[in-house]
């Protein structure tokens, strides 16, 4: 299955490949349904094991890039569930952006779903066209980051862009002076952006030690990236407050 639609490629721009991980029949179908006619490539996986088959055998195109641009992700799933595909293809260092989709739309499932990498979250019962559209989103800016990082090793997200070699950052084509800290934490947000982070978590990335600074830390800095970055610090369009958790960007 997976050499015929490598081959279906031909020499034209490839279309994005898609990884739908679905158990449920009647839903995988009309998901698989509703991409192809957007001109997706679709491949399916009826459980965890299934798709972490397909995803660790998945031979890259012949430009180096990966064979699978998007994995849409139902939790429940058998042998393997998706939390634990998620996190297992993140601890490989897989960075295939991953759309969740389930039935457990709490709070802590979307908050659990995004702690351990996973890109964004859709409770069911869902549109296909919300679908589509998130899908569209997701892959737009993963073909966006793979390109500015492999090119000129700079991070863009909206007006910010994060010169990798230089330590250096522009707003609006202003250039800012970010001390490192708030460098590090900057950084961390734009290559993960919608991404939430805990306090902890940011306390464990940029400043490396969990036990030994207070997590009103992070708000400081958080709030002198803001004095710096934004246009109206108090209304802040980039580094948004997730009400009892964290921050993220975008
Ligand atoms: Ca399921």
């Amino acid at each position: 299955m997976f050499d015929n639609f490598m081959r279906s490629f031909g020499a034209s721009q490839p279309s994005s490949c898609i990884l739908v991980v679905e158990d449920e029949i009647s839903i995988r179908e009309a998901i698989t349904l509703a991409l192809r006619e957007e001109g997706y490539q679709v491949i399916t996986a009826e459980d965890g094991r299934q798709a972490l088959n397909l995803i660790t055998n998945a031979l890259p195109r012949e430009d180096g890039s990966a064979a699978i641009d998007l994995i849409l992700l139902d939790l429940m799933l058998p042998y393997v569930n998706g939390l634990d595909v998620c996190r297992i293809l993140r601890q490989q260092g897989n960075l295939t952006p991953i759309l969740i989709l389930s039935a457990r739309g709490t709070e802590m499932d979307i908050v659990v779903g995004l702690e351990i990498g996973a890109d964004d979250y859709l409770a069911k019962p869902f549109g296909l066209r919300e679908l589509v559209a998130r899908c569209r989103v997701l892959l737009r800016r993963s073909s966006r980051t793979q390109s500015t990082s492999s090119e000129q090793a700079t991070l863009q997200f909206q007006d910010i862009t994060l010169y990798l070699q230089e330590y250096k950052v522009t707003v609006r084509d202003q250039l800012v002076n970010l001390s490192p800290k708030e460098y590090t934490l900057l950084e961390l947000f734009m290559q993960n952006p919608r991404r939430v982070f805990s306090r902890d978590q940011l306390l464990e990335r940029v400043w490396g030690m969990q036990s030994m600074s207070d997590p009103k830390t992070v708000d400081v800095h958080i709030r002198w990236l803001r004095e710096k970055l934004e246009v109206d610090p108090s209304s802040p369009r980039y580094i948004i407050t997730v009400r009892g958790f964290g921050y993220r960007l975008g």
